[in-house]
């Protein structure tokens, strides 16, 4: 959550800056802003409540010039969406400026001890309490920059990416990490700072992931410098981005989540290749470490949102294929829980961002504790991937729309490959078993394109449940985690309350709600549980409910019982739940739209939750 962008080089640093915040929305659109040293070296900073775009009409007549500067758009956590709380923030001589991602926990400590040194502060963030202590350290020990931000961060305790100019120094940048992402681009005489490599790969492909406790110290005309937190100096690792342009941008689509729905065929297949050979898996996390897997007394999946609804299916399929007793557990929990960890358990970590805060929180536990720590991710080099043992990339680029769609189908197809593998290993399923599912999932790309033909139905459909004000959503089996993640996405853009339940359990408490105003998804693919799934909707019917079913094409009983029928391909029951996603996502997309939400700004949400 919230986006940091930095230059420092021979061009304007604006328009740079600029585009780098619109890339970076999806991690927080509360507030934007921007701090340029300008050719006099005087520090001007402008900072605006609401997106980026508001940002920029504000900044129109304004003086930006100057080839350095940060720039931020805000998630709030620490004081309301403002424009006092707007970052950048600055020092009370007006010329330090910091902007900042992450959370500083001892904030309040800090800003007692600095108001009794008679510092004044005006916003209500944890940031501005950073740079008034760089300033106070500046000042008081008469220091340079650097060794004022390092001393500042040492008394910081929290989760920060960091990135401060000077108006005395105006030839550097010093940006630092510790649990929230930081990535330089170096160029041509020039060098970038972002939370994500998007707003740097339209200048240079040649990235430095900084790791935490590094401090970067970026001079105009100088090579990159990297040290620790405590002085000493950091090898440079120079890696090669391999994203692209076109993958940032919506290809004609009107928004990125549809983009990144009807994109899913590509995806897949992405996410698939040279994972299925000859009708096995191929998984290098998996058979680089049999043993591991072999004796693995259990398995824990940890993970937050959609991922962990993934992290639900992964489980049964793990279970199914692999006889390995393994459970999910939400990130934020299981780090606090103080929970038993074996040095035989695998734990699984499942992140679209791969900086999700508690995600890689509940890791370093894990790994402190002895676990072998497996990551499913999407960003290549992100935080939890090179925090984890091994693993799998999702690989299905860039998820720009805040509501996750293609990640989810990615993170569930490895999940199946994953278990496919781990049972190939242990011999707990047949070759025909493991050669039937690989098969389909080399025909899922095909099955998806099929499926996305719905979209104009269901946009149909979607006009005459614009204006309910609740959602049932029901499955069972592989498709009960579905109706989970269905309802989630209708909750997210739409802002209509959405339930997920497992069908059977319906009749313990949520059957009291139905009536004609509630219509009940359901997701009823042709599986061993369909006969009882029947039933369900039987029972919604029997109330007065309206029913949306999910079924598999050819099904003869549904359709006369339903209101209306999504035809979904015929699939191995496993792999179910990544096709009859497809028209919850399309649905919950369609619904929004008639609504007339922001589905890839939804309110209050942000992607890549880097704090807790
Ligand atoms: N804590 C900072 C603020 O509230 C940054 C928030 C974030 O990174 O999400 O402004």
């Amino acid at each position: 959550m919230c986006g940091i962008v930095g230059y420092i080089g021979q061009q304007e640093a604006y328009p740079i800056l600029i585009k780098g915040l619109h890339r970076l929305e999806y991690r927080g659109y509360d507030s934007a802003g921007v701090a340029i040293i300008n050719p006099d070296d005087r520090l001007n900073i402008y900072k605006h409540t609401g997106k980026v775009a508001e940002l920029e009409t504000f900044c129109e007549a304004k003086d930006i010039a100057g080839t350095v500067g940060i720039a931020h758009t805000r998630w709030a956590t620490h004081g309301e969406p403002s424009d006092i709380n707007a970052h950048p923030h600055y020092s009370t001589n007006g010329k330090i400026a910091i902007v900042h991602n992450g959370t500083i926990e001892n904030y309040n400590v800090l800003k007692q001890a600095l108001i009794q040194h008679g510092c004044e502060f005006v916003s209500q963030t944890d940031t501005e309490v950073v740079v008034k202590l760089i300033e106070y350290i500046q000042t008081s020990n008469n220091c340079t920059l650097l060794d004022a931000v390092r001393e500042a961060l040492s008394q910081v305790v929290g989760a920060y990416a960091i990135a401060v100019i000077d108006s005395d120094h105006p030839d550097t940048v010093i940006a630092a990490r510790k649990s929230s992402p930081l990535v330089i681009g170096i160029g041509d005489g020039e060098t970038f700072i972002a939370s994500d490599a998007s707003p740097i790969i339209d200048y240079t492909n040649r990235v430095v992931y900084l790791r935490d406790n590094e401090i970067a110290i970026i001079s105009r005309n100088e090579p990159l410098k990297v040290i620790t937190t405590d002085n000493k100096e950091s090898k440079i690792d120079i890696q090669t981005l391999r994203m692209s342009v076109s993958q940032l941008e919506k290809g004609g689509y009107p928004h990125f989540m549809l983009k990144e729905i009807f994109e899913q065929t590509e995806t897949i297949f992405d996410c698939v290749r040279g994972r299925v050979v000859n009708d096995t898996i191929k998984l290098s996390g998996v058979s680089d470490h049999p043993d591991r897997f072999i004796n693995a007394g259990r398995i824990i999946i940890v993970a937050c949102g959609t991922s962990w609804h993934a992290g639900l299916i992964g489980a049964r399929l793990i279970e199914n294929f692999a006889r390995i007793p393994t459970r999910v557990e939400y990130a934020s929990e299981f780090r606090y829980a103080n929970p038993v960890i074996n040095s035989d358990d695998v734990v699984i970590a499942i992140s679209q961002s791969g900086e999700t805060a508690d995600t890689l929180a509940a890791i370093k536990l894990a790994k402190e504790r002895g676990a072998f720590v497996y990551g499913v991710c999407n960003v290549v080099g992100s935080s939890i991937a090179r925090e984890t043992d091994t693993g799998t990339y999702i690989h299905v680029g860039p998820e720009i729309g805040v509501a996750s769609t293609k990640a989810f189908t990615g993170q569930v197809t490895v999940l199946a490959m994953l278990a496919l593998a781990i049972a190939q290993l242990k011999g707990t399923a047949s070759r025909s078993q493991v050669a039937e599912v690989a098969r389909s999932i080399q025909k899922l790309p095909e099955l998806i394109k099929e499926t996305l033909l719905l979209n104009p139905q269901i946009e149909k459909l979607s006009s005459t449940y614009t204006y309910v004000h609740n959602f049932l959503y029901l499955g069972r089996g592989y498709n009960y985690p579905n109706a989970l993640e269905g309802a989630l996405k209708l909750k997210e853009i739409s802002y209509i309350h959405a339930e997920g339940y497992p069908a059977a359990e319906m009749k313990h408490g949520p059957i009291a709600l139905i009536d004609k105003e509630m219509p009940t998804v359901v997701i009823a693919p042709d599986d061993d549980l369909h006969e009882k799934v029947i039933s369900n909707i039987q029972q919604v019917k029997a109330r007065g409910g309206s029913v949306i079913a999910i079924v598999t094409r050819g099904d003869t009983t549904i359709p006369k019982i339903a209101d209306h029928v999504l035809e979904i391909p015929p699939v191995p029951e496993a792999l179910s739940p990544i096709i009859a996603a497809i028209p919850l996502q399309l649905l919950a997309y369609h619904i929004a739209i008639m609504k007339g939400c922001n589905v890839d700004m939804p309110r209050n949400l942000a992607k890549s939750v880097t704090v807790e």
